[in-house]
């Protein structure tokens, strides 16, 4: 099975990332993607994009080279109200927003910190996605995140990296047999993610696959291999 889409892809915009927006391209392309997702880092990270960046992006056109891109952005939350860094504004011209938990944007909290950052995070209404909730760093209360999301209509990456044995991240792979647990008993769906910080990295979701596999998850579950699903979900037209 071959995926549609990557959303979760950083340029040298993001300041840590080491390929241009072309080269990001040039790689998907080689690589048969059809959809790809441009989400930089949003404001607040160290060296992410100013604002100005995302109320240009308009600029950069809707399909180059046969590659139908996505305009995202991975948001910042920010505190336990849920509060991110792109407000409406900012986020004017763009298709959709990843949330994620990072440092230094916001403190390491208890579980019950970070599990109402994550739950009122959702509740934007262009928050479509919770980036890489596989963290023990930041630990959160599965259930109760993954019954919001069914509510809100928000799915959960599954980011590939996370699941690299050269993360920052700590204990994915038990965090998102968790997660994958609690999506299947309420049927909400998932994404696989890069998370590339380097267009090599582009569609790699080789430890998706094999975390997927080890947890036996329903696959009818992961959106990147069904394109009607991908159309409806990002609402491209
Ligand atoms: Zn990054
Ligand atoms: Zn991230």
């Amino acid at each position: 099975m071959k995926p549609f889409i990557d959303l979760h892809v950083h340029s040298i915009v993001s300041g840590h990332a080491y390929s241009t927006i072309d080269e990001n391209i040039k790689f998907a392309k080689s690589k048969n993607l059809k959809y790809l997702g441009m989400s930089e880092h949003g404001p607040s990270m160290p060296a992410a994009p100013h604002q100005y960046y995302f109320n240009n992006i308009a600029c950069i056109p809707d399909e180059i080279d046969g590659v139908r891109i996505i305009k995202g952005v991975e948001a910042n939350i920010l505190d336990t109200e849920g509060n991110i860094d792109i407000d409406d504004d900012l986020g004017y011209y763009l298709n959709y927003y990843i949330a994620s938990l990072h440092p230094p944007c916001i403190p390491y909290g208890s579980k019950e910190e970070n599990t109402s950052a994550v739950i009122n995070a959702m509740k934007h209404k262009k928050v479509k996605i919770i980036g890489h909730l596989d963290d023990s760093r930041y630990p959160v209360d599965y259930e109760k995140v993954v019954k919001v999301a069914k509510e809100e209509g928000v799915i959960f990456e599954i980011n590939n990296s996370s699941l690299k044995p050269t993360t920052f991240r700590e204990g994915a792979w038990e965090n998102v047999g968790e997660l994958l647990k609690y999506c299947e008993k309420y049927n909400v769906k998932v994404i696989f993610g890069s998370d590339a910080h380097i267009c090599y990295d582009i569609c790699n979701f080789s430890n998706c696959e094999e975390v997927v596999k080890k947890y036996n998850f329903n696959r009818d579950l992961i959106i990147n291999y069904n394109e009607e699903e991908i159309i409806k979900f990002f609402d491209i037209k």
